[in-house]
């Protein structure tokens, strides 16, 4: 993937503060998929609250509101803690290295002497950790999956806002005027999704800004605002397709992808503080440099990429049905991963790329799982009174489709196809 400068000061900001999706924890969390009677349905829990419309409006980023620092101090903390260890860890070397024989020894036998606290303390700690751990499992309120979250929903909404001002201020000179036609397009989307599956948006005000980029990207944020880049009207094909990557970005909202990828970012920094402190203070510094590395990358391949592909899956499979709900010809959507898996053939973009390394499953994958799931997102369809779908077959619009992309992106042919 070729990336300019300007992409990559993106990516920064995106990675380390929130990757993509933030979700409206506050406002649209409450909402859940339950099975009765064999149908599927989608149920909120407070049954007072019902979506009522979608009020659309550019974001007025000049508003200020009052920010929860706790979650955000927290990751500062813990970011503080990560190069604690890696600088006493330096100086303890250094200071070890400085002693005598006579006094290392000295040392040594203090150690071993208190041994039974050191590790008793380790031990204790281990345990504080795993509480921790068991005791911040949350159930999303749509797949029902239990996962690690430390924030509460305001400071899930208040990270939202954070990142989501943060991008304004960065992108404040390049937005597309709300005049555009672009923005009743997504508006008429955003506002279909709402309506059918009212059940699981309550009443939400909706913001949507458009960055003139040609990177095709998509971001929702909690408190209901959506970004997004003018790139993602070169990508898609028609309004079916754009339904199915909104639907996906918000489902990434309901699940609380974010704030769980976040809660383990946490977890893992401090379950590595001790590590780190020990590689630094026993090993040469080229050497700790080495082993700190294949240790991330080993721990990356193991749990974080993996996490971050379920993600992605489970955001698709909701918004499929999300997207279904709303009457799309739910065959675009497979489709388009089709073209998606052709053109990246096509243009060789991310042919070295090891599989085990990718943040996002092949479009190929993607395109088999949604695959699976389309009797449900057709059952879906057909309990929403949804017309007909075409007779005619969409994968016969594939080779008109892929001339479209290698038209569009002739100067650009990289161009990263990922959400
Ligand atoms: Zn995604």
């Amino acid at each position: 993937m070729l990336y300019s400068v300007r992409t990559i000061h993106l990516k920064c900001i995106q990675h380390v503060i929130f990757r993509t999706i933030m979700c409206n924890t506050r406002k649209l969390s409450s909402g859940c998929i339950v099975h009765h009677h064999d149908v599927l349905f989608f149920q909120s829990k407070e049954s007072k609250k019902r979506w009522q419309h979608a009020k659309l409006q550019r974001a007025n980023f000049h508003n200020t509101q009052t920010l929860h620092l706790p979650a955000l101090g927290l990751i500062t903390v813990c970011n503080v803690l990560k190069f604690g260890a890696v600088f006493s860890g330096l100086y303890a070397r250094r200071w070890w290295l400085n002693l005598t024989p006579e006094k290392q020894e000295q040392y040594r036998s203090w150690f071993w002497e208190r041994s039974n606290i050191f590790f008793g303390s380790l031990g204790v700690f281990s345990l504080s950790l795993l509480t921790f751990y068991l005791t911040h499992l949350e159930e999303d309120p749509i797949e029902k999956r239990r996962r690690f979250i430390i924030f509460d929903k305001a400071e899930r909404t208040a990270l939202g806002q954070t990142i989501f001002k943060a991008l304004l201020e960065f992108y404040k000179n390049n937005f597309i005027p709300s005049s555009d036609p672009m923005y009743s397009r997504l508006r008429k989307i955003i506002t279909n999704i709402g309506r059918s599956n009212k059940e699981i948006f309550e009443h939400t005000e909706w913001t949507i800004n458009i960055v003139n980029d040609p990177e095709p990207n998509a971001m929702v944020f909690s408190g209901g605002n959506v970004l997004v880049f003018s790139g993602i009207f070169d990508i898609i094909q028609n309004d079916d397709q754009l339904t199915f990557i909104l639907a996906h970005e918000m489902s990434h909202v309901f699940l609380l992808h974010v704030p769980e990828l976040y809660s383990y970012n946490v977890l893992d920094k401090i379950i590595y503080t001790i590590p780190t402190f020990l590689i630094c203070a026993t090993l040469s510094k080229w050497l700790a440099l080495i082993v700190y590395m294949g240790t991330r990358l080993f721990h990356n391949i193991l749990f974080t990429l993996p996490r971050k592909r379920r993600s992605e899956t489970e955001a698709d499979k909701v918004g499929y049905r999300l997207s279904a709900r709303s009457c799309i010809d739910v065959r675009e959507v497979l489709l388009f991963w089709e073209l998606m898996d052709k053109y990246q053939d096509l243009t060789e973009a991310n042919k070295y790329i090891i599989p085990a390394l990718r943040t996002h499953p092949s479009h190929s994958s993607r395109q088999r799982v949604l695959a699976r799931q389309t009797p449900e997102a057709l059952k879906l369809r057909n309990q929403a009174e949804c017309p007909e779908l075409p007779p005619q077959d969409p994968r016969e619009k594939l080779p008109r489709y892929l001339k479209n992309l290698e038209e569009r992106y002739r100067d650009n042919p990289g161009i990263s196809l990922y959400f």
